[in-house]
């Protein structure tokens, strides 16, 4: 990971994730409270306000920074969730991190601090009905020479699965059977941030 690589990584998530904002609002509006868009929209702009700094550093502590700004800039429950998520994962790296080998490893530390940090699991209509399918498919398919092409399928299948799920977490449970039938924001966006990568890895290639 060269500094122009990550560099191009932040640039590429937060500007696709702030294109998005009036979507991610919108469905936010369908199941929660309608904050959703203008959540990340906050935090992204936080990242990149920071890029000359954060973009300096090996990548295990960008991530960490790149998570300790989200939990402090973004307010409901996405900004400590996605925050713990770059913390743990950029952890990982320190710890016992060599990419591309231990990427699955890594991702799924971030994975294992959003289901703890949310007391939740998968299929319970939340982030984590994207980014566990994203994890197995990392382990499974490590190496394969079509990864990215699988990743990116795979973010855009799961987030539709999330429609006829009831959510048992955050606000939308609050709707209880009425949350049947909408998109989850939180897959949404986790969708856009997997794409953004797979799509700026590509472009290295
Ligand atoms: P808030 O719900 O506080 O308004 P946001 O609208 O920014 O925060 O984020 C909502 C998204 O956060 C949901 O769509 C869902 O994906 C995710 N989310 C909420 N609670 C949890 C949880 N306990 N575990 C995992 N993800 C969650
Ligand atoms: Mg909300």
């Amino acid at each position: 990971m060269t500094p122009a690589l990550l560099h191009r990584l932040i640039v590429a998530v937060s500007d696709d994730l702030i294109a998005h904002a009036d979507e991610l609002t919108a469905l936010d509006q369908a199941v929660g409270d309608g904050d959703h868009g203008v959540n990340m929209k906050r935090g992204c702009e936080a990242v990149l306000a920071k890029l000359e700094a954060i973009g300096a550093q090996p990548l295990d502590e960008a991530l960490k920074a790149v998570g300790k700004t989200l939990v402090m800039t973004v307010g409901g429950a996405s900004g400590p969730l996605f925050g713990s998520f770059f913390m743990a994962a950029g952890d990982a790296l320190s710890r016992d991190g060599k990419l591309p080998e231990n990427l699955a490893g890594i991702f799924g530390s971030g994975v294992g601090a959003v289901s703890a940090r949310g007391r939740s699991q998968p299929g319970e209509k939340t982030m984590l009905d994207v980014l566990c399918p994203v994890l197995e498919i990392l382990k499974a398919e490590a190496g394969h020479p079509d990864l990215i092409e699988r990743v990116r399928t795979t973010a855009s299948e799961a987030v539709a699965r999330t429609i006829p799920m009831q959510a048992t977490k955050g606000r939308a449970s609050f709707l209880g059977a009425r949350s049947v039938g909408h998109v989850d924001p939180g897959a949404r966006s986790s969708c856009i941030l997997v794409h953004a990568v797979c799509d700026s890895l590509e472009a290295e290639q």
